[in-house]
């Protein structure tokens, strides 16, 4: 199948490699000119346990890319979505699908404006991935991927897709409701990835902090009332379980949440405004109290302003 990656940063870089492995036709797209480079010149540096290995995937810059694939998997940032999409229109081919695996809400809608809802497929991902610098990727433990049509017919085309991701090792599988996933995860990011970049702190350290079980409940319960507006039900309760798993060391507790990686340790902007964010917005769009919301976004903003010169 011809693939193009579009955003081939960690995540980016991670699918690509993994379906570029299995047999498809890979291309990666990026908007990092150093990055596509040094893939191009030298071949994409991969890096798993302690081991390297170069890989020839060819990359470009999205004003390079001609020809429409058969899927294109989006793994941009949050902020920077919108401008791919418009500078990728020339590669969204009729039957083009386009799967959707950032984290954050609202993505569906600024995806809809550019390419036919029968082509969209959402999707949450468990894997992780890291850049170690330009065409140099590190691959971390395991994970899998659901995803779900927007539009109902099209379940049969998106269950091979999921093949096509699985053949690959990505263990895909259909959703039968990844709007509610989406949410769920976004609560997950809207609580530890705010509050450790706030706090600066690992997963674990907050989890041990006598105000967390409160803070994370008040959090979820501000998701849950816009959610709600969405027809989508979270249950607070069983949400704040999911995210307290999250605490154990042999989970992800030992480690910094990727917000607290871009801003604090690395200095690039958040994807805060399509977590907390989104919830702080939509908030004031149905005049519902989204006060723990509001000041995460906020804190979050100002910390960027000190930090991100
Ligand atoms: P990333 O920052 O690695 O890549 C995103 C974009 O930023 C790419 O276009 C990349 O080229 C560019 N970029 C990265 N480093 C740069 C640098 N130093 N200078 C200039 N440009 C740079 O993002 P990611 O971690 O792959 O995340 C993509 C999406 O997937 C996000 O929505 C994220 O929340 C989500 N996600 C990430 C992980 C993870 O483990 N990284 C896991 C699940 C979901």
């Amino acid at each position: 199948m011809k693939i193009a990656i579009v955003g081939a940063g960690a995540m980016g870089s991670r699918f690509g490699y993994m379906l570029h492995e299995a047999g498809n036709e890979v291309l990666l797209i990026d908007a990092w000119k150093e990055h596509v480079d040094i893939i191009n010149k030298e071949g994409l540096t991969v890096e798993e346990n302690g081991a390297f290995n170069k890989v020839k995937i060819p990359a470009m810059l999205p004003e390079d890319a001609i020809e429409a694939p058969d899927l294109i998997i989006l793994f941009t940032k949050s902020m920077g979505l919108e401008s791919m999409l418009k500078s990728i229109k020339n590669i969204l081919g009729k039957h083009t699908k386009v799967l959707c695996l950032l984290n954050g809400l609202g993505h569906n809608e600024t995806v809809e404006k550019y390419v036919d809802r029968k082509n969209i497929l959402m999707g949450v991902t468990l894997w992780t991935a890291g850049l170690a610098g330009p065409g140099h990727v590190v691959l971390t433990g395991d994970g899998s991927l659901e995803v779900q049509n927007i539009d109902p017919n099209m379940e049969v085309e998106t269950k091979e897709i999921c093949n096509i991701l699985s053949q690959a090792g990505l263990k895909a599988h259909y959703s039968e409701d990844v709007i509610f996933s989406t949410w769920r995860k976004a609560c997950v990011n809207g609580t530890l990835n705010s509050c450790c970049t706030i706090l600066d702190c690992n997963i674990k350290e907050f989890g041990e902090l006598k105000e967390a079980p409160q803070l994370i409940r008040n959090i979820i319960k501000e998701f849950a009332d816009i959610a709600a507006k969405y027809g989508v039900e979270l249950n607070v309760e069983e949400v704040a379980k999911v995210v307290e798993g999250v605490y154990d060391p042999s989970q992800a507790g030992a480690h910094y949440p990727s917000m607290h990686q871009d801003l604090i340790q690395n200095h690039r902007l958040t994807e805060i405004d399509y977590i907390n964010g989104y919830v702080s917005r939509k908030g004031k769009e149905f005049n519902i109290n989204t006060q723990y919301n509001d000041l995460c976004t906020a804190i979050v903003h100002a910390k960027e302003q000190l930090l991100i010169k």
